[in-house]
Protein backbone atom coordinates (compact mmCIF):
# COMPACT_ATOMS: atom_id res chain seq x y z
CA UNK A 1 0.00 0.00 0.00
CA UNK A 2 0.56 3.52 -0.43
CA UNK A 3 2.74 5.42 1.98
CA UNK A 4 1.21 8.55 1.46
CA UNK A 5 -1.67 9.61 3.39
CA UNK A 6 -4.89 10.65 1.17
CA UNK A 7 -4.11 14.19 1.73
CA UNK A 8 -0.77 14.31 0.63
CA UNK A 9 -1.92 12.25 -2.73
CA UNK A 10 -4.23 14.82 -3.14
CA UNK A 11 -2.42 17.80 -2.95
CA UNK A 12 0.09 15.84 -5.52
CA UNK A 13 -2.71 15.61 -7.97
CA UNK A 14 -3.76 19.23 -7.51
CA UNK A 15 -0.16 20.60 -8.02
CA UNK A 16 -0.07 17.89 -10.84
CA UNK A 17 -2.55 19.63 -12.55
CA UNK A 18 -2.32 23.39 -11.37
CA UNK A 19 1.10 22.76 -13.45
CA UNK A 20 -0.64 21.71 -16.05
CA UNK A 21 -2.88 24.51 -16.18
CA UNK A 22 -5.97 22.33 -15.86
CA UNK A 23 -8.73 23.19 -13.33
CA UNK A 24 -7.93 21.84 -9.72
CA UNK A 25 -11.28 21.28 -8.46
CA UNK A 26 -12.32 18.44 -11.10
CA UNK A 27 -14.08 15.37 -9.84
CA UNK A 28 -11.60 13.21 -7.60
CA UNK A 29 -12.46 9.92 -10.09
CA UNK A 30 -11.42 12.54 -13.38
CA UNK A 31 -8.50 13.76 -11.22
CA UNK A 32 -7.08 10.42 -10.39
CA UNK A 33 -7.71 9.63 -14.23
CA UNK A 34 -5.17 12.00 -15.38
CA UNK A 35 -2.34 10.77 -12.41
CA UNK A 36 -3.44 6.90 -12.92
CA UNK A 37 -4.28 6.41 -8.90
CA UNK A 38 -6.51 4.96 -7.50
CA UNK A 39 -7.94 5.80 -3.94
CA UNK A 40 -4.99 4.11 -2.04
CA UNK A 41 -2.67 6.22 -3.65
CA UNK A 42 -1.07 3.19 -5.68
CA UNK A 43 -1.18 3.47 -9.44
CA UNK A 44 -4.15 1.84 -11.60
CA UNK A 45 -3.59 -1.32 -12.95
CA UNK A 46 -3.59 -2.09 -16.86
CA UNK A 47 -1.62 -1.08 -19.77
CA UNK A 48 1.75 -2.83 -18.42
CA UNK A 49 0.88 -2.08 -14.52
CA UNK A 50 0.72 -5.66 -12.67
CA UNK A 51 -0.21 -5.82 -8.86
CA UNK A 52 2.80 -8.81 -9.03
CA UNK A 53 6.07 -9.54 -10.34
CA UNK A 54 4.97 -13.15 -11.47
CA UNK A 55 2.03 -11.05 -13.70
CA UNK A 56 3.91 -8.30 -14.79
CA UNK A 57 7.02 -10.90 -16.16
CA UNK A 58 4.07 -13.12 -17.62
CA UNK A 59 2.88 -10.08 -19.15
CA UNK A 60 5.75 -9.23 -20.81
CA UNK A 61 6.78 -13.05 -22.26
CA UNK A 62 3.01 -12.73 -23.83
CA UNK A 63 4.27 -10.00 -25.83
CA UNK A 64 7.52 -11.11 -26.50
CA UNK A 65 6.22 -14.23 -28.05
CA UNK A 66 4.71 -11.50 -30.43
CA UNK A 67 7.04 -9.20 -30.45
CA UNK A 68 9.98 -12.38 -31.16
CA UNK A 69 10.29 -12.49 -35.56
CA UNK A 70 8.37 -9.38 -36.23
CA UNK A 71 11.16 -7.70 -37.87
CA UNK A 72 13.66 -4.85 -37.41
CA UNK A 73 10.55 -2.27 -39.19
CA UNK A 74 8.35 -2.66 -36.56
CA UNK A 75 11.20 -2.11 -34.03
CA UNK A 76 11.78 0.90 -35.71
CA UNK A 77 7.87 2.55 -35.88
CA UNK A 78 7.92 1.36 -32.15
CA UNK A 79 10.84 3.63 -31.17
CA UNK A 80 9.65 6.08 -33.78
CA UNK A 81 6.04 5.91 -31.55
CA UNK A 82 7.97 6.24 -28.56
CA UNK A 83 10.20 9.03 -29.18
CA UNK A 84 7.09 11.04 -30.24
CA UNK A 85 4.99 10.20 -27.63
CA UNK A 86 7.83 11.31 -24.54
CA UNK A 87 8.47 14.23 -26.79
CA UNK A 88 4.76 15.66 -26.13
CA UNK A 89 4.48 14.40 -23.08
CA UNK A 90 8.28 15.38 -21.60
CA UNK A 91 6.82 18.22 -19.49
CA UNK A 92 3.81 16.55 -17.86
CA UNK A 93 6.04 13.28 -17.07
CA UNK A 94 8.81 16.01 -15.31
CA UNK A 95 6.44 18.06 -13.78
CA UNK A 96 4.42 14.85 -12.34
CA UNK A 97 7.68 12.95 -11.53
CA UNK A 98 8.93 16.69 -9.50
CA UNK A 99 5.94 16.70 -7.57
CA UNK A 100 5.80 13.06 -6.54
CA UNK A 101 9.97 12.27 -5.42
CA UNK A 102 10.29 16.29 -4.51
CA UNK A 103 13.61 16.15 -5.77
CA UNK A 104 15.35 18.63 -8.41
CA UNK A 105 13.72 21.16 -10.58
CA UNK A 106 11.04 20.71 -12.87
CA UNK A 107 12.27 22.52 -16.04
CA UNK A 108 15.57 20.40 -15.80
CA UNK A 109 13.47 17.11 -15.52
CA UNK A 110 11.88 18.29 -19.19
CA UNK A 111 15.19 18.57 -20.36
CA UNK A 112 16.48 15.35 -19.36
CA UNK A 113 13.68 14.39 -20.83
CA UNK A 114 14.14 15.43 -24.17
CA UNK A 115 17.88 14.59 -24.21
CA UNK A 116 16.70 10.82 -23.90
CA UNK A 117 13.89 10.80 -25.82
CA UNK A 118 15.83 12.30 -28.78
CA UNK A 119 19.37 11.26 -27.84
CA UNK A 120 18.97 7.33 -26.47
CA UNK A 121 20.08 5.34 -29.99
CA UNK A 122 17.89 2.98 -31.57
CA UNK A 123 17.46 0.34 -33.68
CA UNK A 124 20.25 1.77 -35.66
CA UNK A 125 22.83 0.47 -33.34
CA UNK A 126 22.66 -2.80 -34.32
CA UNK A 127 24.03 -2.52 -37.94
CA UNK A 128 25.71 -6.07 -38.10
CA UNK A 129 29.06 -6.28 -38.64
CA UNK A 130 30.85 -8.26 -41.56
CA UNK A 131 34.25 -9.67 -41.88
CA UNK A 132 35.60 -11.32 -45.76
CA UNK A 133 38.32 -12.90 -46.97
CA UNK A 134 39.90 -15.38 -48.82
CA UNK A 135 38.46 -17.80 -46.33
CA UNK A 136 34.71 -16.58 -46.80
CA UNK A 137 32.17 -14.45 -45.16
CA UNK A 138 31.47 -13.83 -41.29
CA UNK A 139 28.39 -11.55 -40.41
CA UNK A 140 28.09 -10.69 -36.72
CA UNK A 141 24.47 -9.62 -35.88
CA UNK A 142 22.77 -8.56 -32.25
CA UNK A 143 20.04 -10.70 -30.52
CA UNK A 144 17.87 -10.17 -28.40
CA UNK A 145 18.11 -11.85 -24.55
CA UNK A 146 14.32 -11.77 -24.02
CA UNK A 147 12.80 -10.62 -20.53
CA UNK A 148 15.16 -7.56 -18.86
CA UNK A 149 14.44 -6.78 -15.43
CA UNK A 150 14.91 -2.87 -14.64
CA UNK A 151 15.35 -1.20 -11.52
CA UNK A 152 15.31 2.44 -11.21
CA UNK A 153 16.29 5.56 -9.42
CA UNK A 154 14.13 8.09 -7.52
CA UNK A 155 16.36 10.68 -8.58
CA UNK A 156 15.90 10.55 -12.41
CA UNK A 157 12.43 7.93 -12.80
CA UNK A 158 11.43 8.95 -16.04
CA UNK A 159 14.34 9.76 -17.96
CA UNK A 160 15.70 6.80 -16.64
CA UNK A 161 12.59 4.55 -17.68
CA UNK A 162 12.28 6.31 -21.19
CA UNK A 163 16.18 5.63 -21.68
CA UNK A 164 16.18 2.19 -20.48
CA UNK A 165 12.86 1.14 -22.06
CA UNK A 166 14.73 2.62 -25.95
CA UNK A 167 17.48 0.69 -25.35
CA UNK A 168 15.97 -2.70 -24.87
CA UNK A 169 13.26 -2.50 -26.85
CA UNK A 170 15.18 -1.25 -29.94
CA UNK A 171 17.55 -4.41 -29.10
CA UNK A 172 14.10 -6.96 -29.32
CA UNK A 173 13.67 -7.59 -25.63
CA UNK A 174 10.81 -6.92 -23.56
CA UNK A 175 11.09 -5.39 -19.91
CA UNK A 176 9.93 -5.08 -16.23
CA UNK A 177 10.72 -2.42 -14.29
CA UNK A 178 10.99 -2.55 -10.19
CA UNK A 179 10.88 1.54 -10.00
CA UNK A 180 12.08 3.29 -6.75
CA UNK A 181 9.31 3.62 -4.70
CA UNK A 182 9.05 6.96 -4.32
CA UNK A 183 8.35 7.54 -8.06
CA UNK A 184 5.96 4.83 -8.78
CA UNK A 185 2.83 7.04 -9.37
CA UNK A 186 4.57 8.66 -12.44
CA UNK A 187 6.61 5.94 -12.97
CA UNK A 188 3.20 3.74 -13.67
CA UNK A 189 1.89 7.05 -16.13
CA UNK A 190 5.45 6.62 -17.58
CA UNK A 191 4.96 2.66 -18.53
CA UNK A 192 1.09 3.20 -19.62
CA UNK A 193 2.07 5.97 -21.67
CA UNK A 194 4.71 4.12 -23.12
CA UNK A 195 2.48 1.03 -23.64
CA UNK A 196 0.10 3.06 -26.02
CA UNK A 197 2.77 4.24 -28.20
CA UNK A 198 3.91 0.94 -28.65
CA UNK A 199 -0.04 -0.59 -29.74
CA UNK A 200 0.02 2.79 -31.44
CA UNK A 201 2.62 1.53 -33.59
CA UNK A 202 1.65 -2.06 -34.00
CA UNK A 203 3.53 -3.24 -31.39
CA UNK A 204 2.06 -5.82 -28.98
CA UNK A 205 0.62 -4.74 -25.41
CA UNK A 206 3.07 -5.51 -22.19
CA UNK A 207 6.48 -5.50 -24.33
CA UNK A 208 6.79 -2.80 -21.17
CA UNK A 209 5.49 -3.89 -18.20
CA UNK A 210 5.80 -3.29 -14.05
CA UNK A 211 4.42 -3.64 -11.16
CA UNK A 212 1.60 -1.03 -9.05
CA UNK A 213 3.35 -1.20 -5.75
CA UNK A 214 6.97 -1.35 -6.10
CA UNK A 215 9.05 -2.24 -2.64
CA UNK A 216 13.04 -3.67 -2.25
CA UNK A 217 11.18 -7.50 -1.69
CA UNK A 218 9.43 -7.01 -5.06
CA UNK A 219 12.74 -5.84 -6.41
CA UNK A 220 14.43 -8.85 -5.19
CA UNK A 221 11.72 -10.79 -6.82
CA UNK A 222 12.19 -9.73 -9.89
CA UNK A 223 16.00 -9.98 -9.87
CA UNK A 224 15.43 -13.72 -9.44
CA UNK A 225 12.75 -14.32 -11.65
CA UNK A 226 13.53 -17.60 -13.47
CA UNK A 227 12.23 -15.74 -16.58
CA UNK A 228 14.03 -12.95 -16.48
CA UNK A 229 17.08 -13.34 -18.59
CA UNK A 230 19.23 -9.58 -17.83
CA UNK A 231 19.44 -7.46 -15.22
CA UNK A 232 19.45 -3.57 -15.40
CA UNK A 233 20.13 -1.79 -12.44
CA UNK A 234 20.24 1.60 -12.30
CA UNK A 235 21.00 3.24 -8.47
CA UNK A 236 22.88 3.14 -5.32
CA UNK A 237 26.09 0.28 -3.67
CA UNK A 238 23.12 -1.80 -2.03
CA UNK A 239 20.89 -2.47 -5.23
CA UNK A 240 24.20 -2.95 -7.57
CA UNK A 241 25.55 -5.46 -4.54
CA UNK A 242 21.98 -7.28 -4.81
CA UNK A 243 22.32 -7.17 -8.50
CA UNK A 244 25.78 -8.86 -8.47
CA UNK A 245 24.63 -11.46 -6.10
CA UNK A 246 22.35 -13.33 -8.50
CA UNK A 247 23.28 -16.01 -11.22
CA UNK A 248 21.82 -13.91 -13.91
CA UNK A 249 24.23 -11.03 -16.22
CA UNK A 250 23.55 -8.04 -14.62
CA UNK A 251 24.34 -4.65 -16.15
CA UNK A 252 24.79 -2.34 -13.00
CA UNK A 253 25.06 1.63 -13.14
CA UNK A 254 25.88 2.46 -9.34
CA UNK A 255 27.17 5.68 -7.72
CA UNK A 256 29.82 7.96 -8.62
CA UNK A 257 31.21 11.51 -6.52
CA UNK A 258 32.31 13.25 -9.79
CA UNK A 259 35.23 15.78 -8.92
CA UNK A 260 36.59 19.05 -11.49
CA UNK A 261 39.62 20.00 -11.91
CA UNK A 262 40.65 23.63 -12.41
CA UNK A 263 44.05 23.81 -12.93
CA UNK A 264 45.86 27.47 -13.63
CA UNK A 265 45.90 27.26 -17.39
CA UNK A 266 42.00 27.10 -17.56
CA UNK A 267 39.59 30.18 -18.66
CA UNK A 268 38.58 30.59 -15.03
CA UNK A 269 35.17 32.49 -15.90
CA UNK A 270 34.48 29.72 -18.34
CA UNK A 271 35.41 27.06 -15.39
CA UNK A 272 33.08 28.34 -13.06
CA UNK A 273 29.76 29.10 -15.42
CA UNK A 274 30.16 25.05 -16.36
CA UNK A 275 30.72 23.70 -12.89
CA UNK A 276 27.72 26.15 -11.91
CA UNK A 277 25.49 24.97 -14.47
CA UNK A 278 26.76 21.42 -14.37
CA UNK A 279 26.27 20.98 -10.58
CA UNK A 280 23.16 22.66 -10.42
CA UNK A 281 21.38 20.46 -13.35
CA UNK A 282 18.26 18.96 -11.13
CA UNK A 283 19.75 20.34 -8.28
CA UNK A 284 22.46 17.91 -8.43
CA UNK A 285 20.66 14.56 -8.05
CA UNK A 286 22.44 13.09 -11.55
CA UNK A 287 24.80 10.71 -11.19
CA UNK A 288 27.62 12.27 -13.72
CA UNK A 289 26.70 15.94 -11.94
CA UNK A 290 30.22 17.39 -10.60
CA UNK A 291 30.26 17.18 -6.81
CA UNK A 292 33.33 18.36 -6.22
CA UNK A 293 35.99 21.11 -7.25
CA UNK A 294 39.53 20.88 -6.90
CA UNK A 295 41.81 23.49 -8.11
CA UNK A 296 45.19 24.16 -8.24
CA UNK A 297 46.50 27.32 -5.80
CA UNK A 298 45.60 30.51 -6.35
CA UNK A 299 43.06 29.66 -8.80
CA UNK A 300 39.94 29.84 -6.09
CA UNK A 301 40.36 33.09 -5.23
CA UNK A 302 39.61 33.68 -9.18
CA UNK A 303 37.39 31.02 -9.28
CA UNK A 304 34.72 31.43 -6.53
CA UNK A 305 33.56 35.02 -7.02
CA UNK A 306 32.63 33.99 -10.81
CA UNK A 307 31.10 31.32 -9.36
CA UNK A 308 29.34 33.74 -7.41
CA UNK A 309 28.90 36.06 -10.78
CA UNK A 310 27.73 32.87 -12.18
CA UNK A 311 24.29 32.44 -9.95
CA UNK A 312 26.26 30.86 -6.79
CA UNK A 313 26.13 32.02 -3.40
CA UNK A 314 29.45 32.20 -1.39
CA UNK A 315 28.91 30.49 2.28
CA UNK A 316 30.90 32.47 5.20
CA UNK A 317 32.64 30.23 7.28
CA UNK A 318 30.04 30.24 10.15
CA UNK A 319 26.92 29.27 7.66
CA UNK A 320 29.53 26.43 6.77
CA UNK A 321 29.30 25.19 10.07
CA UNK A 322 25.20 25.48 10.48
CA UNK A 323 24.66 24.32 6.79
CA UNK A 324 27.17 20.92 8.42
CA UNK A 325 24.28 20.48 10.72
CA UNK A 326 21.45 20.86 8.23
CA UNK A 327 22.50 18.38 5.36
CA UNK A 328 24.66 15.61 7.04
CA UNK A 329 23.35 12.97 9.24
CA UNK A 330 26.75 12.52 10.40
CA UNK A 331 30.04 14.48 9.26
CA UNK A 332 32.60 11.79 7.53
CA UNK A 333 35.93 10.95 9.78
CA UNK A 334 38.65 13.02 7.54
CA UNK A 335 38.76 12.16 4.28
CA UNK A 336 35.64 9.94 4.81
CA UNK A 337 32.01 9.96 3.08
CA UNK A 338 29.47 11.05 5.48
CA UNK A 339 25.76 10.58 5.59
CA UNK A 340 23.57 13.05 4.07
CA UNK A 341 20.06 13.87 5.58
CA UNK A 342 18.24 12.84 3.13
CA UNK A 343 15.60 15.43 3.37
CA UNK A 344 17.82 17.45 1.81
CA UNK A 345 18.72 16.17 -1.27
CA UNK A 346 17.83 17.70 -4.51
CA UNK A 347 16.27 20.55 -2.85
CA UNK A 348 16.68 24.10 -4.10
CA UNK A 349 19.66 26.12 -2.94
CA UNK A 350 17.60 28.79 -1.74
CA UNK A 351 15.45 26.29 0.32
CA UNK A 352 18.69 24.72 1.94
CA UNK A 353 19.98 28.38 2.73
CA UNK A 354 16.67 29.33 4.25
CA UNK A 355 17.40 27.05 6.88
CA UNK A 356 20.60 28.12 7.56
CA UNK A 357 18.62 31.64 8.22
CA UNK A 358 19.79 33.15 4.84
CA UNK A 359 17.47 34.71 1.99
CA UNK A 360 18.07 34.36 -1.24
CA UNK A 361 16.06 34.29 -4.55
CA UNK A 362 15.49 31.34 -6.31
CA UNK A 363 17.72 31.67 -9.22
CA UNK A 364 20.31 31.37 -6.89
CA UNK A 365 21.23 28.01 -8.34
CA UNK A 366 24.01 26.43 -6.45
CA UNK A 367 25.64 27.25 -2.37
CA UNK A 368 29.63 26.95 -2.82
CA UNK A 369 32.13 26.76 -0.07
CA UNK A 370 35.21 26.68 0.35
CA UNK A 371 36.82 23.62 2.54
CA UNK A 372 39.65 22.08 3.41
CA UNK A 373 41.14 18.76 1.57
CA UNK A 374 39.76 16.25 3.99
CA UNK A 375 36.35 17.80 4.17
CA UNK A 376 33.28 14.97 4.27
CA UNK A 377 32.03 16.99 1.50
CA UNK A 378 34.50 16.72 -0.68
CA UNK A 379 34.10 12.79 -0.46
CA UNK A 380 30.91 12.42 -0.14
CA UNK A 381 27.94 12.45 -2.88
CA UNK A 382 25.85 14.58 -1.34
CA UNK A 383 23.20 15.23 -4.55
CA UNK A 384 22.09 18.58 -3.59
CA UNK A 385 23.43 22.10 -4.74
CA UNK A 386 26.21 22.40 -2.47
CA UNK A 387 29.66 22.68 -3.90
CA UNK A 388 32.68 22.29 -1.89
CA UNK A 389 36.05 23.93 -3.76
CA UNK A 390 39.42 22.70 -2.20
CA UNK A 391 42.48 23.83 -3.29
CA UNK A 392 46.38 21.77 -3.26
CA UNK A 393 49.04 22.78 -4.25
CA UNK A 394 49.62 21.43 -7.75
CA UNK A 395 48.03 19.91 -10.62
CA UNK A 396 49.18 16.49 -10.04
CA UNK A 397 48.04 16.74 -6.43
CA UNK A 398 44.59 17.71 -7.49
CA UNK A 399 44.25 14.63 -10.22
CA UNK A 400 45.46 12.32 -6.95
CA UNK A 401 43.25 13.75 -5.15
CA UNK A 402 40.60 13.55 -7.68
CA UNK A 403 41.06 9.97 -8.02
CA UNK A 404 40.65 9.16 -4.13
CA UNK A 405 37.49 11.49 -3.52
CA UNK A 406 36.20 10.26 -6.25
CA UNK A 407 36.66 6.29 -4.65
CA UNK A 408 37.94 5.01 -8.17
CA UNK A 409 34.27 4.42 -9.06
CA UNK A 410 35.71 5.38 -12.49
CA UNK A 411 32.10 6.95 -12.93
CA UNK A 412 32.18 10.55 -14.09
CA UNK A 413 34.92 13.21 -13.63
CA UNK A 414 35.97 16.49 -15.18
CA UNK A 415 38.59 19.37 -15.71
CA UNK A 416 39.14 22.74 -17.34
CA UNK A 417 42.41 23.15 -18.25
CA UNK A 418 44.11 24.29 -22.04
CA UNK A 419 47.43 21.96 -21.79
CA UNK A 420 46.47 19.08 -23.58
CA UNK A 421 48.91 16.73 -21.34
CA UNK A 422 47.21 17.64 -18.26
CA UNK A 423 43.65 16.65 -19.85
CA UNK A 424 45.55 13.37 -21.10
CA UNK A 425 46.89 12.55 -17.53
CA UNK A 426 43.88 12.69 -15.36
CA UNK A 427 41.86 11.11 -18.50
CA UNK A 428 43.90 8.20 -17.83
CA UNK A 429 44.54 8.35 -13.67
CA UNK A 430 40.85 8.41 -13.96
CA UNK A 431 39.43 6.17 -15.96
CA UNK A 432 36.02 6.53 -15.56
CA UNK A 433 33.17 6.15 -18.04
CA UNK A 434 32.63 9.82 -18.54
CA UNK A 435 35.75 12.15 -18.59
CA UNK A 436 34.98 15.87 -19.35
CA UNK A 437 37.44 18.50 -20.69
CA UNK A 438 36.15 22.26 -20.53
CA UNK A 439 32.39 21.74 -20.45
CA UNK A 440 29.66 20.63 -17.66
CA UNK A 441 29.68 16.97 -17.14
CA UNK A 442 26.50 16.52 -18.49
CA UNK A 443 28.11 17.50 -21.92
CA UNK A 444 29.50 13.93 -21.50
CA UNK A 445 26.05 13.07 -21.59
CA UNK A 446 25.06 13.89 -24.95
CA UNK A 447 24.29 17.78 -23.17
CA UNK A 448 26.03 20.40 -25.14
CA UNK A 449 28.17 18.14 -26.21
CA UNK A 450 28.63 15.21 -28.60
CA UNK A 451 27.22 11.56 -28.87
CA UNK A 452 24.57 9.98 -27.60
CA UNK A 453 22.38 9.95 -24.72
CA UNK A 454 22.60 7.14 -21.46
CA UNK A 455 21.13 7.51 -18.30
CA UNK A 456 22.34 4.05 -16.80
CA UNK A 457 25.94 4.57 -17.20
CA UNK A 458 26.96 0.90 -16.16
CA UNK A 459 30.44 1.56 -14.04
CA UNK A 460 31.00 -1.13 -12.31
CA UNK A 461 29.92 -3.96 -14.81
CA UNK A 462 31.86 -1.96 -16.98
CA UNK A 463 29.38 -1.95 -19.86
CA UNK A 464 29.44 2.19 -19.98
CA UNK A 465 27.21 4.42 -21.23
CA UNK A 466 24.78 1.50 -21.92
CA UNK A 467 22.53 1.68 -25.32
CA UNK A 468 20.54 -1.25 -27.63
CA UNK A 469 23.86 -3.20 -27.76
CA UNK A 470 24.29 -3.57 -24.42
CA UNK A 471 21.22 -5.93 -24.34
CA UNK A 472 21.81 -7.65 -27.05
CA UNK A 473 24.10 -11.44 -27.72
CA UNK A 474 26.06 -11.34 -30.53
CA UNK A 475 25.71 -13.99 -33.01
CA UNK A 476 27.87 -14.52 -35.94
CA UNK A 477 27.05 -16.64 -39.15
CA UNK A 478 30.59 -18.13 -41.03
CA UNK A 479 29.87 -19.19 -44.70
CA UNK A 480 33.46 -21.13 -45.18
CA UNK A 481 34.31 -19.98 -49.32
CA UNK A 482 31.67 -18.55 -50.29
CA UNK A 483 29.82 -14.81 -50.42
CA UNK A 484 32.68 -12.98 -50.65
CA UNK A 485 31.88 -11.74 -53.88
CA UNK A 486 35.58 -9.68 -55.51
P1 LIG B 1 18.67 3.79 -4.50
O1 LIG B 1 19.84 2.87 -4.54
O2 LIG B 1 18.11 4.16 -3.19
O3 LIG B 1 17.45 3.13 -5.33
C1 LIG B 1 17.61 2.70 -6.66
C2 LIG B 1 16.66 1.54 -6.92
O4 LIG B 1 17.13 0.38 -6.25
C3 LIG B 1 15.25 1.77 -6.40
O5 LIG B 1 14.33 1.22 -7.32
C4 LIG B 1 15.24 1.03 -5.08
O6 LIG B 1 13.95 0.63 -4.72
C5 LIG B 1 16.13 -0.15 -5.39
N1 LIG B 1 16.86 -0.69 -4.24
C6 LIG B 1 17.58 0.02 -3.33
N2 LIG B 1 18.18 -0.82 -2.45
C7 LIG B 1 17.86 -2.07 -2.84
C8 LIG B 1 18.16 -3.38 -2.34
N3 LIG B 1 18.92 -3.57 -1.27
N4 LIG B 1 17.64 -4.44 -3.00
C9 LIG B 1 16.88 -4.29 -4.11
N5 LIG B 1 16.54 -3.08 -4.61
C10 LIG B 1 17.02 -1.99 -3.98
O7 LIG B 1 19.10 5.07 -5.34
P2 LIG B 1 18.32 6.43 -5.67
O8 LIG B 1 18.35 7.31 -4.48
O9 LIG B 1 17.03 6.11 -6.29
O10 LIG B 1 19.30 7.00 -6.79
C11 LIG B 1 20.50 7.63 -6.47
C12 LIG B 1 21.71 6.72 -6.59
O11 LIG B 1 21.73 6.08 -7.86
C13 LIG B 1 23.00 7.53 -6.51
O12 LIG B 1 23.97 6.80 -5.82
C14 LIG B 1 23.36 7.72 -7.98
O13 LIG B 1 24.73 7.96 -8.22
C15 LIG B 1 22.93 6.41 -8.56
N6 LIG B 1 22.62 6.55 -9.98
C16 LIG B 1 23.51 6.05 -10.88
C17 LIG B 1 23.25 6.19 -12.24
C18 LIG B 1 24.21 5.68 -13.28
O14 LIG B 1 23.89 5.77 -14.46
N7 LIG B 1 25.36 5.15 -12.92
C19 LIG B 1 22.09 6.83 -12.68
C20 LIG B 1 21.19 7.31 -11.72
C21 LIG B 1 21.47 7.16 -10.37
Amino acid sequence: MSSLSPEEIQRIIERVNLRLGESAGGSGAALRGQTGLDEAGDADLGEGVYGSVPDAVAGAARALTAFRGAGLDLRKRIIASVRTAMLEQKERLAEMAHAETGLGRAADKVVKNELVTTKAPGPEDLEPQTATGDRGMTVTEFAPFGIVGAITPTTNPTSTIINNTISIVSAGNAVVFNVHPGAKQVSAENIRLLNRAIVEAGGPPDLVTGVAVPTIETAKELMHHPDVRLLLVTGGPAVVREALKTDKRAVTAGPGNPPAVVDQTADVDQAARDIVLGASFDNNVICTDEKTTITVRGVADRLVPAMARNGAYVLKEHELRRLERVIFREMGAPSRPGSIEPAWVGKNASAILAEIGVRVDDDVRLIVARVANDHSLVWTEQMMPVMPVTEVTDVDTAIELARDSEHRFGHTAGIHSTNVDVITRMARAMNCSIFVANGPTYSGLGHGGEGFCSFSIATPTGDGMTRPRTFSRERRISLVGSLRIV
